[in-house]
């Protein structure tokens, strides 16, 4: 078995009085420190801040599902087939050799942290992130889900054209026992017109409201059918395009609730599986980039204590851009412009040939580098108080950003994006950086799938309460899970909080929280045992 499908038992003790454990949970002491700022007549008054605040995880790792909207595409079943393939250790013949089955590629199977060094030799220990709390092991989430196209699990497998044929072959009947997608809600307007000839497995109607109610009692029984204790709803159904926000319809949660009874056509399927597993009491999260997300889904999910996150995986080309901007930025290197091209011939790529779904990917795309640019206020002027609204001064400098995506279906799932960085550096001379990526699309979103998947859970799992403000009940965490930004490309923050797109500070945020929770701190960085006497 690879190390990272490897499956052990939970082996941290943390010996410290700020850590206890009971037979059902961890607890721990946390101080937050932070620094508040006060900026007058060009000074900084600077005052530290610490608070204390104790952190509940539940130990027992709950019997949890996973019902995927567009089960039946790419993502869908190249994670359903990898699942399997590492469940029943099939290993599988490649022109170069055989081939095991993993978990590389996953944040949480595949990577380690520093927990701290051995006190005799120095040494750095590090271990996986799947063994900071107890969390599921991706062999033993139940497999679900919708789809517009009834193909079943084993045909829509051939059809992704992703895995190896030997693969393929090996795995088609544990597929075909899973059976065929749940009938799904298909509204043509907010997909692309070329995926009509897909949708033959439909529920029927017009009516919103019932549509929402067969999708609470689809998720209810696929719970009861498999007695499981959690249920995370995944969409990885095509992109569609931007629904508009519209006061009244979509802004409050009860508008939203009562523009699904009177099935408003600006409703789209999305934002009917969001608020399902939200009414539904199940974390829900968006592998797509449109605005499923509506200001009334995100009432509905505070209203509930239910669990969201999204936008968008961060898979390949936005992943890079989000440590190679900022690296420049912090370097104090100015990049001018960004040009991002990709093609693809996956059905994804067929999609995004429409331009109301491209403009969904674009937007999400795009914002990727405006924290790091406005984090730096020397090289990138920043918006004028007072400037005429819209103008160039009212929205601050900006490099130059564009993002192409074409559809060529010759290459299939292997995907090829171009990034040329144009930068400014010292005394006006000026530096180009060009990278070529090439991968199989699938590959890399999948692993994404399973860490959103067992973080929303695990997250779920873990209640705080305040003690510096007197919080005597632990709470659950607040409802938008800003913490899965790290495989998000368009991260959904708290509404009125800063989004944060650098890759560095989203695993930092992580890993910070994740030792939280057992009651050591974060940050090993600092090393001072190594730089003084
Ligand atoms: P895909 O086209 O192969 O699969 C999407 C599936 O969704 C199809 O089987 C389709 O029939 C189904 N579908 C469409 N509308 C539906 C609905 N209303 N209900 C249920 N099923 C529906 O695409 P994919 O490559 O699997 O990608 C899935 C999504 O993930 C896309 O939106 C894509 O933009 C997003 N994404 C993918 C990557 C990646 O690297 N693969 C990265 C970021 C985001």
């Amino acid at each position: 078995i690879h190390p990272t499908a490897a499956r052990r038992p939970y082996p941290i003790v943390v010996q410290s009085e700020n850590t206890s454990y009971t037979s059902e949970h961890i607890i721990s002491k946390f101080t937050n420190r932070g620094t508040d700022v006060i900026v007058a007549d060009g000074q900084y008054k600077v005052v530290p801040t610490a608070k204390e605040y104790e952190f509940q995880t539940a130990v027992k790792v709950p019997k949890t599902g996973l019902m995927m909207v567009g089960w039946g595409g790419n993502n869908g079943t190249t994670l359903s087939a990898t699942i399997l393939a590492n469940k029943h250790n099939i290993v599988w013949h490649t022109k170069s050799g055989i081939q095991q089955p993993n978990y590389i590629g996953s944040l949480i199977r595949a990577s380690t942290v520093r927990l701290g060094a051995d006190p005799k030799t120095g040494k750095d220990i590090h271990v996986p992130i799947s063994d900071l709390l107890p969390m599921v092991h991706p062999n033993d989430l139940v497999l679900g889900g919708w789809d517009i196209s009834g193909a079943p699990l084993d045909e829509a497998m051939k059809r992704a054209e992703v895995l190896d044929w030997d693969l393929q072959r090996q795995v088609a009947p544990h597929m075909a026992a899973l059976g065929a997608p749940l009938p799904s809600i298909y509204y043509p307007d907010f997909i692309a017109a070329n995926q009509e000839a897909r949708a033959d497995n439909v529920i029927p109607g017009k009516d919103k409201h019932a549509h929402l109610e067969q999708l609470r009692a689809d998720i209810r029984a696929f719970k009861e059918k498999h007695a499981l204790e959690r249920t995370i709803v995944f969409w990885t159904a095509n992109t569609e395009r931007y629904a508009d926000i519209i006061p009244g319809v979509n802004d409050t949660a009860d508008n939203l609730l009562a523009a699904i009874r009177a099935s408003h056509e600006e409703v789209s399927p999305s934002t009917l599986f969001a608020v399902a597993a939200i009414l539904e009491g199940e974390p829900f999260v968006n592998g797509a980039p449109q605005n499923t997300f509506v200001p009334g889904v995100i009432e509905l999910a505070e209203r509930h204590k239910s669990f969201i996150g999204g936008d968008d995986l961060k898979s390949g080309q936005t992943k890079l851009k989000s440590v190679f901007a900022e690296f420049l930025v912090n370097a104090g290197i100015k990049p001018l412009s960004i040009a991002s091209y990709n093609h693809l011939g996956n059905n994804d790529g067929h999609n995004l040939s429409a331009e109301r779904q491209f403009k969904s990917k674009e937007i999400s795309k795009s914002s990727v580098v405006d924290d790091m640019v406005s984090a730096n206020a020397l090289l990138f002027r920043p918006p004028q108080e007072g400037a005429v609204k819209g103008s160039k001064e009212a929205k601050g400098e900006h490099p130059d950003h564009i993002v192409v995506i074409k559809y060529v279906p010759a290459v299939g799932d292997s995907k090829r994006a171009i990034d040329e960085y144009y930068s400014e550096i010292f005394c006006g001379g000026r530096s180009t950086i060009n990278i070529f990526n090439e991968c199989e699309d699938s590959l890399l979103a999948t692993p994404l799938i399973l860490d959103l998947t067992i973080l929303a859970e695990l997250l779920s799992r873990v209640k705080y309460r305040n003690v510096s403000d007197g919080q005597t009940e632990f709470a659950p965490l607040y409802s938008v899970l800003s913490l899965l930004s790290y495989m998000l490309k368009a991260p959904l923050v708290k509404p009125g909080t800063d989004v944060v797109n650098s890759l560095n500070r989203q695993r930092n945020a992580l890993e910070t929280f994740l030792k939280a929770c057992i009651g050591i701190e974060g940050s090993s960085d600092l090393l001072l045992e190594t730089r003084i006497w």
